[in-house]
């Protein structure tokens, strides 16, 4: 029997559920067992539900664009996806292929990568038919090419990832999807992986799952100090703490540290944040970890967006210390310069071999 670190004060604060302020559902959602489930959470949970006419949706938010953004964070959209949405695209260096069980967060991080890649008011959509989602899986295992060519994740077959347009585990109890997604993937006898990565640690309902080690949960952390810029989020303690208890579930499990910020003080930052990741998850048996590193980085249409939605933030986008990358489809992002890279990835690589020796770095970036 394992025991499980002493909690610090912010581990064993409760723990914050999400609960938007309307749920728009479409016809179409209603349709589906799984939309009708969500329906009953939602109302249970006091939500306003609104049964939408039609398909389409209709938002109706304020002209002013303070209040229009805080009425479309607080709106849940219930829809489904088209085969478009479910034919499946590559998502390197992450998995494989991206599978997406909902779209948009409740979150308000200042530095939200979801800026630059969701158009539109930034509601929380989630899709009723899951079903379809999943059944269209088999046709891609096989298919990846950043298991196959990684040594390091040869063993996990084909990789799914759940987390690129959303934080699949803050809409996890509203949604169950999640769960209903694990317990797919720990059904299907194949090899393949599903992944998912969070800033929130309400981790009780999937504890208990026959997950089948085919699911890895990746707790995405950063320094205490930086907390600042990522506001309705779960505190790190508690991500920390609850990927520790799913790696006691058996589940594997990782560290995604990101977005990595040069700001003044991130030496000793850092420092601390990986020696209670240490701490967190030491004595675990058969702990399987992995580590992804990933630098802050904005394109000019995500500041954009950034700055209108959090004028206030002190989050760092200017120049200083970075340099213009071009993707391979041509656009533009700002990352750090190169002196800046460097010096940055020998501090974590060298400090992850101290202190988390178990842990294998899948890529830094
Ligand atoms: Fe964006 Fe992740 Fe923060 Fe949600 S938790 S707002 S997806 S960075």
């Amino acid at each position: 029997m394992q025991s499980a670190p002493t909690p610090s004060r912010s581990s064993s604060r409760p723990l914050s559920v999400w609960r938007p302020r309307r749920l728009l559902a479409t016809r179409a959602a209603l349709t589906f067992a799984h939309g009708r489930t969500i329906v009953e959470r939602a109302t249970a949970m006091g939500v306003e539900v609104v049964e939408l006419p039609g398909d389409r949706l209709r938002l109706d938010l304020p002209d002013d664009p303070r209040r229009a953004y805080a009425q479309a964070k607080a709106t849940l959209a219930l829809t489904v996806a088209p085969p478009s949405k479910r034919r499946l695209q590559p998502i390197a260096p992450s998995a494989d292929w991206r599978v997406d069980l909902a779209e948009g967060c409740p979150a308000h991080c200042s530095y939200c990568y979801l800026a630059g890649s969701l158009k539109g008011p930034p509601i929380t959509r989630v899709y009723a038919n899951l079903e379809e989602i999943l059944d269209g899986l088999p046709a891609y295992l096989g298919q990846g090419t950043i298991t196959s060519r990684n040594e390091a994740r040869v063993a996990e077959g084909t990789t799914f990832e759940a987390s690129c347009y959303t934080d699949p585990l803050a809409l996890e109890p509203l949604t169950g999807s999640l769960s209903a997604t694990i317990a797919w993937f720990g059904r299907w006898q194949a090899d393949a992986q599903l992944r998912f990565t969070t800033k929130f640690a309400d981790v009780a309902p999937l504890l208990a799952l026959d997950h089948a080690g085919r699911t890895r949960m990746r707790a995405s952390i950063n320094p205490a100090a930086f907390a600042r810029f990522e506001g309705g989020t779960s505190p790190v303690a508690q991500r920390l703490a609850a990927l520790a208890a799913m790696a006691r579930a058996g589940y594997p499990v990782g560290l995604t540290i990101a977005p990595i910020i040069a700001a003044p003080g991130w030496q000793d930052a850092y420092a601390t944040l990986i020696g209670d990741a240490a701490t967190a998850l030491a004595d675990i048996a058969g702990l399987d970890l992995t580590v992804e590193l990933i630098t802050h980085r904005y394109t000019p249409g995500s500041k954009a967006v950034l700055t209108s939605w959090y004028p206030g933030s002190s989050l760092d986008m200017t120049e200083t210390n970075r340099v213009t990358k071009r993707t391979k489809f041509g656009s533009e992002k700002q990352v750090y310069d190169t002196a800046t890279m460097r010096e940055l990835r020998r501090f974590f690589e060298e400090r992850i071999a101290q202190e988390l020796p178990a842990g294998r770095i899948l890529y830094w970036t």
